[in-house]
């Protein structure tokens, strides 16, 4: 064999290599980021006016009363690694009409996406048009409704700290700050420039739904109260005196972070609020399958910002200190009893 063909070989292995090492880091998924001990099931029966949640994955819950339902984010698309990365998303209908119908839904009173980007707010318009719900968010949400070209009756901006009542439920949004990327340059990439001033009409780069506003979600009902956290950021004072029975604790992300981010997320979301129950929420892999069992985020994300270990062992020494505090992971779909 000549220098030059022994050389050319060597890179076509190299490639090969590459590219079966860019397969396996796209289309493998980490273990999930909590106990396994910690799931719960669905029930077989509800009793009449139970406050009730089906979760679907991410950050998508959805609640119901037996009267009233509402939706946070909506979201079932799951575009997969490819696309995200060099190619171009819009909403798949057929998983949307398919997330609906496993979540047994027809009619909802709003959806609210916990903010834009493209894993919450994506599908929410579809989701409305579908339900006849009130789309119900930041600006940059109402643009991603228009864009989809949902009529305006049925979009609604919020107002932080301005409570909306839907039925028995009075979901008041309290602005917060979307996860913190340890790295500058994605952080700069996701969460730069974080209004969309214009309707967005898909397809779209990823990156084209911007974070708009991050929402908190306090939730007061008859029943009782929880807090929605849909990504794993904070503002420093803004839960004070609003004390809850759940918080829904959205963790994507937050094994990258410091552990002073960690300690101080956790002081400043459950401390603040003082639960006695946690749901960890959007561990899941925002490209894993639209059904069956859950995935942790695929080994990409984990060679990236790494971490994933660090949520666990974070959310595990948790448990150990409150003992008084139960944690629960949801099944997906399933109606599980909140408050009976
Ligand atoms: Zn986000």
């Amino acid at each position: 064999m000549s220098l030059r063909r022994g050389v050319l070989a060597l890179f076509l292995l190299a490639v090969i290599g590459l590219s079966l090492f860019v397969v396996y880091a796209l289309n493998s998924y980490t273990p999930l980021p909590v106990e396994a001990e910690w799931a719960v099931v669905g029930a077989d029966v509800i009793p009449e006016g139970a406050v009730t949640v089906r979760f679907s994955g991410t950050a998508t819950l959805l609640f119901s009363d037996g009267e009233t339902q509402w939706m946070t984010d909506g979201w079932f698309s799951r575009p997969g690694p490819l696309r995200l990365l060099v190619g171009k998303i819009t909403p798949d209908l057929r998983s949307i009409e398919r997330g609906l119908a496993d979540n047994q839904v027809t009619e909802l009173a709003a959806v609210l996406p916990l903010h834009s980007h493209y894993d919450h707010a994506m599908d929410a318009p579809e989701v409305a048009r579908r339900t006849g719900a009130l789309l119900l968010g930041s600006e940059s949400t109402a643009n991603i409704g228009r864009g989809w070209g949902l009529p305006e009756s049925q979009i609604q901006e919020l107002v932080d700290r301005e409570p909306v009542q839907l039925g028995k439920f009075v979901i008041t949004p309290i602005e917060s700050r979307h996860f913190k990327f340890p790295n500058s340059a994605i952080r700069e990439r996701a969460l730069g420039n974080p209004e969309l001033i214009g309707p967005l009409v898909p397809p779209v780069r990823m990156l084209d739904y911007r974070v708009g506003t991050a929402y908190l979600l306090h939730v007061s009902h008859p029943k009782g109260s929880w807090l929605i956290v849909g990504s794993a950021g904070y503002v420093e004072g803004v839960l004070e005196g609003l004390d809850v029975d759940i918080v829904f604790l959205g963790v994507g992300g937050l094994g990258s972070q410091t552990a002073q981010y960690r300690e101080t997320f956790w002081r400043e979301t459950v401390d603040a609020t003082a639960p006695t129950h946690i749901i960890p929420i959007h561990f899941d892999s925002l490209t894993g399958p639209v059904k069956g069992p859950f995935m942790g985020p695929v080994q990409a994300v984990a060679f990236i910002s790494g971490g994933q270990e660090n949520t666990l062992s974070f959310l595990r020494d948790k448990a150990a200190v409150n003992p008084k505090l139960r944690f629960s992971t949801l099944p997906r779909f399933e109606e599980v009893v909140l408050f009976e």
